[in-house]
């Protein structure tokens, strides 16, 4: 396995390619917007740069790494040769259904493909597909060319092979791959989005404030970032969009997101990627509290 084609360069699309490219992989990184294409290079480029910084890799590690990357805005150009696609496009079931459908029809019949997503049935996926035995999650946290973890879940139908070629290869990045199977929000956000859900809506009821809610946490809990600082990084959008795949796959009142957070992700108010969420990350404002004005 050579050729890794990533639909979708944003948060983890640009970590995820960054990650193959450096493990040596020729990586085809495909976006349907041409700025994030930019933005993802860029990202790239800064966080080979930090790793110099750090002593951890070389000048000429970074330009191997960037020039094992080719960027593409078309689907079809950008899969042709591909061995493994890993789509991360944004969390959205349609979308997701509809690219797989084009990729079916664009890939080698043996080509495996992943997903990213982080709560949508890897089985449904799968059967928009004919080769649902080919299809399976493979779940990169967030940032991942840092963190080791990826959850690696099968689909009603993905096949035993393909379940050990994915296990092996996350062990060529590096990574720390674990098995699960495929129910709403698998293992990792089934146990962190309620969490996050209820941090919110502690800070919903008045009980405490956005510091407050992150400090008992962090010191309390040895959690090195507090849930609603981790909200505003992986995005509120996303939060808002794993919780209600949980809440309609369960039917379990436990999950329905906190008004407060549909609230927020309805005025734009995103975390990191907008600028502002719990905390403002605006340069004059860096990370000051701004979500008491949501009460
Ligand atoms: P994002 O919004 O940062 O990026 C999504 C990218 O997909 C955008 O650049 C967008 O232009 C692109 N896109 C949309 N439609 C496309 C199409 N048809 N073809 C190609 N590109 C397309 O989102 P993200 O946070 O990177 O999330 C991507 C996936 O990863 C989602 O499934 C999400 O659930 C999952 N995920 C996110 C995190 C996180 O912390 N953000 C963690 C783990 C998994």
């Amino acid at each position: 396995m050579k050729n890794i084609a990533v639909i979708g360069a944003g948060t983890m699309g640009n970590g995820i390619a960054h990650t193959f490219a450096q493990s040596g992989f020729k990586v085809q990184l495909i976006d349907i917007n041409e700025a994030s294409l930019e933005r993802g290079i860029a990202t790239i480029t800064k966080n080979l740069d930090r790793l110099i910084a750090k002593e951890k890799i070389s000048e000429a590690d970074k330009s191997q790494t960037l020039a094992n990357i080719t960027i593409h805005t078309n689907i079809n150009e950008g899969v042709k040769n591909a061995n493994l696609v890993v789509e991360a496009a944004t969390e959205n079931v349609d979308l997701k259904l509809k690219i797989f459908k084009q990729l079916d029809e664009a890939c080698d019949k043996n080509t495996i493909l992943a997903t990213n997503t982080s709560s949508i049935s890897i089985t449904q996926i799968a059967a928009s597909t004919s080769r649902p035995d080919k299809v399976i999650g493979m779940h990169f946290m967030n940032p991942v060319p840092i963190m080791t973890l990826v959850e690696i879940i099968r689909g009603y139908n993905t096949s035993d092979d393909v379940t050990n070629t994915i296990m092996k290869l996350s062990k060529k990045l590096g990574k720390n791959p674990v098995e699960v199977n495929d129910y709403p929000g698998f293992v990792a956000n089934r146990i962190l989005m309620p969490m996050i859900n209820e941090s919110i809506e502690t800070l919903f009821n008045g009980v405490a404030g956005v510091e407050e809610i992150d400090t008992v946490m962090k010191l309390g809990m040895a959690h090195p970032m507090g849930p609603l600082q981790l909200a505003d990084f992986i995005g509120l959008d996303v939060c808002l969009s794993i919780l209600k795949v949980m809440y309609d796959g369960f039917k379990n009142p436990k999950y329905a997101p906190c008004p407060l957070l549909v609230n927020m992700v309805t005025a734009g108010k995103l975390g990191v990627k907008s600028g502002e969420g719990f905390y403002d990350y605006s340069e004059s404002r860096k990370a000051e509290i701004v979500a008491k004005q949501f009460l």
